[in-house]
């Protein structure tokens, strides 16, 4: 590929060139989940997202070191920065468990959700509680370098210090410190405590009931949640790395924390590229648990929920993620959710009728070999366009389009070399299984479809013994469905089935 691979850069608004700090090498920093609940539908979007980066930058040949870490401390309710509770020990508390068993359930069931959507676990994983010994370090080299102090046993960045030394407080989310300033933040009890309003705390002194505490120089207390992140970072990617990344909802406070520390504890900024991903919404609002406008990953695999006709599949879901730009907002709807069903479908049986075809000799480079060969080429140039999923899979579904002419021999092979048709089979393979990180996806291990054909009679069955109220035959159905766990829902546009 000739094009330049660029990418739209958060920090500076801008679509840059990639220029990696080392050449053929990449690190790459993502803030992870909070593991105080179940990962919602817009925390996998994130995580899908930056797979399909992960995933496009080794297949262009570099080698990342992908950084993702857990949050299992400093998190507080709000994302407040004190005087709030933490959100694993108020779960735990509740819940009347230890903090790690909280963190150790929820960790187990991100991972099993990533699994499911296909996501590659990032090479390090970093958790935050096993890291103190470094945040206590961090901390002190910022205190070190005059941009934090200690009052009352907690620790605080000093934001207008920062600010007058290095001039950028604020540039990520286009923030300014006076107006920082100016924000009341009356209700916080320990305001007093600060120096300026906008300054942030970096150690937390543990009031007494608060569970996850440890020793430090300054008090028993625990670290805030934007400098693990500055410090795992830091730890295994370097002082300077090529690309941080997370959800826009993380640029203030916590990215823009990050940065502030990282300028504190090493004069300068994390990395070169900052890359944000939108949010997934739900009817149009951003889909948030502590909202209640949410859809469970689950609730989507069975049709279980209000918002939805039917089941949809993981691999549907993931294709309808991979729809749009990871910087755009993505309404969830069941609507889209169909069409995306229809859309991967027809992709994946494009690809299976292109895998079984074979050039039978002696085609010339005709007007359609230019056509496929522009069209592939269009594909990766869209990829390298800031990871444009949406354009790309425009330009698959215009060879699938191709790939069907073929096979119905509206168009012919001896307009086309055996070379072209290779490799269109190689991209086709390439882009659906190891760039976009799909799956072919059905319980029917024949990969036929026998098993679709089969439940569709079934369920046909199932309708006419319903019509001819024929009770006991429509009922022996649903009970055998059932031990097989499989789960059937009515729709109006008949019933469809899933894998419970
Ligand atoms: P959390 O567990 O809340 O720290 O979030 C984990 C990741 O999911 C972060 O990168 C968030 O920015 C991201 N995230 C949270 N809500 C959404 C959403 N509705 N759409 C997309 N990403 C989200
Ligand atoms: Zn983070």
């Amino acid at each position: 590929m000739k094009n330049e691979l660029q990418v739209f850069n958060s920090y500076t608004g801008k679509k840059e060139v990639f220029k990696p700090i080392n050449e053929g090498q990449i690190g790459m920093y993502v803030c992870g989940p909070t593991v105080y609940s179940d990962v919602h539908l817009g925390n996998c979007r994130t995580f899908v997202s930056f797979d399909v980066l992960f995933r496009y930058l080794q297949y262009l040949g570099y080698k990342v070191r992908y950084v993702r870490n857990i949050t299992d401390v400093g998190h507080l309710e709000g994302d407040a920065d004190t005087d709030a509770e933490d959100k694993i020990s108020k779960k735990a508390r509740i819940e009347q468990l230890e903090p790690m068993q909280i963190v150790q359930h929820y960790m187990n069931g991100f991972h099993d959700m990533m699994k499911i959507f296909n996501v590659l676990p990032p090479q390090i994983e970093p958790r935050a509680t096993g890291h103190i010994v470094e945040q206590i370090e961090m901390v002190q080299d910022i205190i070190d370098n005059g941009l934090a102090y200690e009052a009352n046993g907690s620790v605080y960045f000093d934001t207008l210090k920062f600010a007058e030394k290095h001039g950028v407080y604020g540039k990520l989310s286009g923030r300014k410190i006076e107006d920082l300033m100016a924000e009341s933040r009356d209700n916080l009890k320990n305001q007093d405590e600060k120096r300026h309003p906008s300054d942030f705390a970096i150690w937390i002194k543990a009031a007494p009931e608060h569970l996850m505490r440890w020793k430090s120089p300054w008090s028993v207390g625990f670290p805030g949640w934007h400098l693990e992140c500055s410090v795992m970072s830091t730890k295994y990617l370097g002082e300077k790395f090529d690309i941080h990344g997370g959800g826009n909802d993380l640029k203030f406070p916590h990215h823009e924390n990050e940065i502030a520390q990282n300028y504190g504890a090493c004069g300068h900024a994390p990395c070169n590229y900052w890359l944000h991903t939108n949010m997934l919404l739900l009817n149009g609002k951003k889909m948030s648990k502590s909202d209640g406008n949410s859809i469970m990953p689950g609730e989507l695999f069975t049709g279980q929920s209000p918002h939805l006709t039917k089941a949809y599949s993981p691999m549907v879901v993931r294709f309808f993620m991979l729809q749009s730009h990871y910087s755009s907002t993505l309404d969830l709807t069941d609507e889209a959710l169909q069409a995306g069903e229809k859309g991967y479908r027809r992709l994946m049986e494009g690809q299976k009728a292109l895998q079984s075809m074979s050039h039978p000799g002696g085609g010339t480079a005709g007007t359609l070999d230019k056509e496929i060969n522009a069209a592939i080429d269009q594909a990766f140039a869209d990829m390298n366009d800031d990871f444009n999923t949406p354009k790309a899979l425009a330009s698959l579904f215009e060879l699938v389009t191709k790939i069907n002419s073929l096979k119905g021999g509206q168009l012919s092979f001896s307009d086309l070399t055996s070379e072209t048709l290779e490799r269109l089979k190689k991209t086709f393979n390439d882009f659906i299984f190891s760039i976009l990180g799909l799956q072919e996806e059905s319980f029917d291990s024949s990969g036929d479809g026998v098993v679709d054909g089969l439940m569709q009679l079934i369920l046909d069955m199932r309708q006419q013994a319903r019509t001819n109220k024929d009770w006991g035959t429509s009922d022996k159905i649903r009970d055998v469905l059932k031990e097989l766990d499989i789960v059937v829902k009515d729709g109006k546009e008949g019933a469809t089935w899933s894998k419970g």
